[in-house]
């Protein structure tokens, strides 16, 4: 008997991969996890029913969502990410030589010791011994109330504006984010589809310009994502990433997505996205 698995992206569309096995399901405080193996897609990770990253494409969202802003800071020394729990984005984080302190903040212990056993290659930074790493099951809300005049860089890695991720997108939220950074500091946040999210993506784009001098909306196609077409936002409090030495990016920093080009080329918006956040 054939098995598919469906995500259902919007109320009317779904995206739906045929799979090999359920590898995992399991209940924690906040949510469903469940790991499937999936012929397209292989092994995925998905969150009370929704896509959160695979082995066949996780590179991409990984590396632009950590590269793109840590080369836009001409030195990020202390990072944060918050959420990201199954540990890409913080594989990416520690290959910057600057980087000394790579925190992460992330909900669900669930997530970080699912991803351990059955998506290594993705989570392999989240190792106890690893002398950058920090790693805290908490709340990143509670955690942003709590810091100051921290992080050079802050990196959103959240899931969708529902459950316990909902509060990472409000205005309250980048408040705390911009008493957090240094007074050069940066931050970044997956902000879905530009296609699908139209409205969320505008009330973002105000709420960080309203506390942020530099904002930019970045883009990179990752095929699992609603629409295949994924954005990202940028709150900087002084540099702009846009004009971001690229000559800094080593040639051989082992990417298989980001490189210098990409670090200008993503940054260019199609008329219907310059639209949204003008
Ligand atoms: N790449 C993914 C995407 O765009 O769908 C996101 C991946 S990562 C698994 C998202 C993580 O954010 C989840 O593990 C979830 O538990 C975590 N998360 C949600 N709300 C959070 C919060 N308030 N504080 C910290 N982590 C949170």
């Amino acid at each position: 008997m054939e098995l598919w698995y469906t995500e259902y992206q919007t109320k009317n569309l779904g995206l739906t991969a045929r799979i090999k096995a359920t590898l995992y399901t399991g209940q924690s405080e906040f949510q469903e996890v469940a790991v499937v193996d999936s012929y397209q897609f292989g092994r995925m990770l998905v969150l009370d029913g929704v896509f959160q990253t695979s082995i066949f494409d996780e590179f991409i969202y990984h590396e632009m969502i950590a590269h793109v802003p840590l080369f836009a800071h001409p030195n990020p020394q202390t990072v944060l990410v918050i959420g990201g729990g199954d540990g890409g984005t913080i594989r990416e984080v520690v290959k910057h030589q600057s980087v000394e302190v790579a925190e992460m903040v992330e909900i669900d212990g669930l997530v970080v010791d699912v991803s351990k056993k059955y998506l290594p290659e993705i989570s392999v930074a989240l190792n106890e011994n690893h002398p950058k790493l920090r790693l805290k099951i908490g709340d990143g809300i509670k955690h942003m109330q709590e810091v100051e005049n921290k992080y050079d860089v802050i990196i959103v890695d959240c899931s969708d504006p529902i459950g316990p991720g909902e509060g990472l997108f409000s205005h309250a939220f980048y408040q705390d984010v911009y008493k957090a950074l240094k007074p050069d500091g940066l931050f970044v946040q997956q902000t879905e589809s530009p296609f699908y999210h139209q409205e969320l993506i505008k009330r973002l784009k105000q709420d960080i310009a309203s506390l942020f001098p530099v904002t930019r909306l970045y883009l990179a196609n990752i095929p699992q994502y609603p629409s295949g077409l994924h954005c990202f936002t940028i709150g900087s409090k002084q540099y702009d990433p846009v004009t971001a030495d690229i000559a800094r990016i080593p040639e051989n920093f082992g990417t298989r997505y980001h490189n210098r080009e990409i670090q200008k080329s993503c940054f260019a918006l199609p008329n219907f996205v310059q639209e949204l956040v003008k």
